[in-house]
């Protein structure tokens, strides 16, 4: 035997960059389910489930198709010597196989590529990591474009557009003439657009996913989330469906609604294939081709195509870019020091604040919600409360099914938290209830009254929001582009009653949930 080539779950392809050269008469692939990876953060039985059905109908694919296959399963008991994780795995096949190497392709957690290492440092064996080219741009790409730069989505975004020549007109202009449409696609759902919400496409689960279920529901019944609506594709062919339905049905209102939040949907027009892309299923390129068809045959506005593209194209792959650039120590940072845990809530949904309400109802039930959910709700609400921002990270890794640390940090720690200080944006998503209300029906059967600060009924993201600003106000003092926050922040202090209210408000709510931990 020649290589063991280890495909990890979120590497579920081919054209995976450890597949180059590989030789079927003398290469065998390695895969493993293992316990560490399922439990070393608490986890929602969907994304169990989507991990290790994935994993197999991919095995399958693979021993259709010739490869030699060297598959380890967990079982519904666990059994006395089964391996907790890779290494003690990896170890007795190594022992048994006696390969002269092992290749990976890079894997999508600096945890995980540590470990690999240290294993093949024990074995006495060569590890080699091959890039992974599923990503447009690669690690080292983005450490040079980085080199000596500040990192600003936007620019990375432009120069991606160009070198791929991806909505452009000539070497430099970007079709349509603007680069950026986020002014369009900033609108509430209105009533005509509600009338052609996307039917979610659902995947009926076959045998395989159905023994997985069954699996999980003995083997893991105290986690989180619910298994009742598993309906997502496992198989490539599947994801390639459920592309296809998004540009069909979904892409042309994408664009207008990408920040509207409506009770009782929890999708809207998203494309629900973050997961998909995540572990291989797709490519980025077959979903950005799909985009830019739609948009060049007439089947979608250029506001909707572009706002796709920069999701996938800009933020992505700058988060992957901006995760391998500033790991390990990114995991580490805490720039507001932030120290509370995440509330109850988070976890069982129990909660009076109808927007929190509904969006943990969309993840229990689907290890889903949709980016302005994570960020203007969730993600907002932990900020302006003072969630540690690695326990942020770390319960979002739990209960979503797209979760991969590298797209999962730089999101949750940086964008959503500011734990960077201004590595991924340059000001923290802070608001008040003020913009839910905008952009959501979720205010309306609330008890709570998004404009008041104060009293009883006072909006808790509102009563935050102030006194996060105060709390914080030294940090931000020059953030220019805090400008306004900080203007209306001055006038509440000059009101000191007004502010010695606020901040006795912020207080009962920290007490009354830090009492529910
Ligand atoms: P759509 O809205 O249809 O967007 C299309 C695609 O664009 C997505 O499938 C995704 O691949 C990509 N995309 C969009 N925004 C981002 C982004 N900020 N970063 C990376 N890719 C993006 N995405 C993950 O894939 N995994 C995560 O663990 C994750 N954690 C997040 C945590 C927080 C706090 C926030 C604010 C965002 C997070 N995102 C994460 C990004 C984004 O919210 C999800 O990719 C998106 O909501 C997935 O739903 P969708 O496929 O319907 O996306
Ligand atoms: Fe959420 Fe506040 Fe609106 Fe209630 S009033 S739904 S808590 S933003």
């Amino acid at each position: 035997m020649r290589n063991l080539v280890l495909v990890l779950g979120d590497q579920l392809s081919t054209s995976s960059g450890a597949f180059y050269g590989f030789d079927k008469s003398v290469d065998v692939i390695w895969m493993a389910e293992v316990e560490e990876e399922l439990t070393h953060v608490w986890c929602h039985k969907q994304r169990i489930v989507f991990f290790l059905s994935a994993m197999r109908h991919f095995r399958n694919e693979l021993k259709r198709d010739g490869f030699h296959v060297c598959y380890h399963e967990i079982t519904a008991e666990q059994s006395k010597d089964a391996g907790r994780d890779f290494c003690s795995v990896l170890n007795r096949d190594v022992h048994r196989l006696n390969p002269s190497g092992l290749i990976v392709t890079e894997p999508g957690d600096y945890r995980v590529k540590t470990a690999l290492e240290g294993c093949a440092r024990e074995l006495e064996l060569k590890l080699k990591i091959v890039p992974d080219r599923h990503f447009y741009c690669g690690i080292e790409e983005f450490a040079s474009y980085a080199n000596g730069k500040t990192l600003v989505l936007e620019n990375f975004y432009r120069h991606m557009r160009k070198k791929h020549r991806i909505l452009m007109d000539g070497p430099n202009q970007p079709v349509g003439g603007q680069w950026n449409y986020d002014e369009e696609n900033r609108e509430p759902l209105k009533t005509e657009a509600a009338k052609v919400l996307l039917t979610p496409k659902q995947f009926e689960p076959d045998p395989t996913t159905k023994q997985i279920v069954d699996l999980v529901l003995k083997r893991f019944p105290d986690h989180p989330g619910s298994l009742a609506d598993f309906a997502l594709p496992v198989t490539a062919a599947d994801a390639g469906k459920m592309l296809r339905h998004f540009v069909q049905h979904g892409l042309t209102l994408f664009g207008p609604y990408q920040d509207a939040m409506v009770v009782g949907q929890p999708f809207l027009y998203h494309s629900r294939l973050s997961a998909l892309l995540n572990v291989k299923l797709l490519d980025p390129r077959v979903c950005v081709d799909a985009a830019v068809a739609a948009y060049e045959e007439g089947g979608a506005p250029l506001n909707s195509a572009e706002g796709f593209v920069r999701q996938i194209l800009g933020w992505r792959e700058f988060m992957r870019g901006v995760y391998w650039l500033k790991m390990p120590g990114y995991i580490e940072n805490n720039f507001l020091d932030h120290q509370l845990p995440v509330p109850h809530f988070f976890w069982d949904g129990e909660t009076d604040m109808h927007c929190v309400q509904e969006t943990m109802r969309g993840i229990l039930a689907n290890g889903y919600a949709h980016h302005i959910q994570r960020l203007m709700v969730i993600g907002l609400f932990a900020q302006l409360y003072g969630v540690h921002p690695r326990r942020f990270h770390e319960w979002h890794m739990a209960l979503y099914v797209d979760a991969v640390e590298w797209v999962s940090l730089p999101n949750t720690l940086g964008m959503s938290q500011y734990g960077d200080g201004g590595i991924v944006g340059t000001k923290p998503y802070c608001a008040s209830g003020n913009y839910i209300d905008k952009m959501s029906n979720y205010c309306h059967a609330c008890r709570y009254n998004p404009k008041a600060t104060t009293g009883e009924n006072a909006c808790p993201f509102t009563t935050l929001y102030y006194d996060f600003l105060d709390r914080n106000y030294e940090k931000f003092r020059h953030n220019g582009r805090l400008k306004f926050q900080l203007m209306n922040i001055d006038r509440k202090r000059r009101d000191a009653p007004a502010m010695l209210e606020i901040r006795q408000r912020a207080a009962e709510l920290h007490a009354r949930w830090s009492g529910q931990q």
